[in-house]
């Protein structure tokens, strides 16, 4: 059996990448530090407990396991938290990658998928947003993610490592056979909490934002299911092993869905009222944010094959039913 390191294993795009890679014939090997991973989360590989900033222990977890490739999940996410504490998203974010990357090396390890995102870009000029957009981040979970997709430019020129760096749109909906999901503390994530608020679990949801300049005046996102993003990450595997290209893709699906219609997607599939009121808009919350992914499509030949909101929204509220 091939060997795959998943940095991030035990949350929640990491695992659903963890099931992919095991249905592939890969043993998955999660590196995580259960910070805000789940134990129960890691079923299709070996867990390792292990702090990517920790560069000794990687070296050592790198010698037993000789793996192919790394896919890089771990890190911090939450934009809030990361204009309050920029410290940490730079040195669990970028520092730690460094590290990650020096045990690369170390170990002989020359290919990595890692988890990018649409906050490289910062305030949309155009949309849909394709790769060729200008990357000026707003916030440090956006920097602390840009410096990594330079640091593996430079890596790249000087040591020879392949990397895809997979900027993802917004990450959504859960496994269709249910065995993994989003199970982030706190939420903060639109879909959950309207299904939260759908299934009783909280009093309502609040729309962040009612006046801006989109056609129903709430803000418009590009949701795409997590298993999705999980196959397109095999494909920039099997892409890099076939071409040795570097990659840099939008990962999204082309479509925008505004707050409003989401509820509505949520309460068509639920058959149940979603209670909503109209709240301040969120800093730094861009009016629309879509991608434009025609060159993962056709560099990777991705197809999208869960990603219309209501599958979106119907393999999520099957997981928050049963968690
Ligand atoms: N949003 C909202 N109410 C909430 C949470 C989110 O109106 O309780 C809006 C948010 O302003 C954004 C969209 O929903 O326009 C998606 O937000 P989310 O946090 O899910 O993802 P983001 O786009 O911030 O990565």
């Amino acid at each position: 059996m091939t060997n795959c390191i998943v940095t991030g294993g035990a949350g929640y795009v990491g695992s659903h990448c963890c099931k992919e890679l095991a249905k592939a014939g890969y043993t998955p090997v999660t590196v995580d530090n259960l910070f805000r991973g789940h134990r129960e989360l890691v079923k299709w590989g070996p867990l390792c407990e292990c702090d990517v900033l920790d560069t000794e222990r990687l070296a050592a977890i790198f010698e037993e396991y000789k793996p192919e490739a790394v896919f890089h999940f771990a890190g911090l996410t939450y934009v809030g938290e990361s204009v309050e504490h920029p410290e940490d998203y730079y040195r669990v974010n970028t520092a730690g990658t460094l590290s990650l990357l020096s045990a690369m090396m170390r170990g002989g390890c020359d290919k990595i998928i890692f988890s990018s995102t649409a906050a490289t870009y910062g305030n949309p000029l155009y949309t849909p947003i394709d790769e060729k957009h200008p990357q000026s981040p707003i916030n440090p979970y956006g920097a602390s993610k840009l410096f990594i997709e330079r640091m593996m430019e430079d890596f790249s020129a000087a040591h020879g490592i392949k990397f895809a760096a997979l900027r993802y749109f917004n990450a959504s909906g859960a496994d269709p056979e249910c065995e993994t999901g989003e199970l982030h503390d706190p939420e903060t994530h639109l879909i959950p909490l309207i299904i939260f608020a759908a299934l009783g679990r909280r009093a309502d949801i609040k729309i962040f934002g009612r006046n801006y300049d989109t056609p129903d005046g709430t803000a418009v996102r590009d949701y795409v299911h997590v298993t999705d993003l999980a196959s397109a990450h095999l494909k920039a595997l099997e892409k890099l092993k076939s071409d040795g290209k570097n990659l840099k893709l939008n990962l999204g699906t082309g479509s925008g869905y505004s707050v409003l219609e989401v509820i509505k997607s949520v309460e068509r599939v639920s058959g149940k009222k979603v209670p909503a009121h109209d709240a301040p808009r969120r800093a730094g919350d861009p009016p629309v944010l879509v991608a434009d992914s025609t060159a993962a499509q056709q560099t990777l030949g991705w197809q999208l094959k869960h990603s219309s909101i209501d599958e979106i929204v119907e393999t999520a509220i099957r997981w928050h039913e049963k968690n």
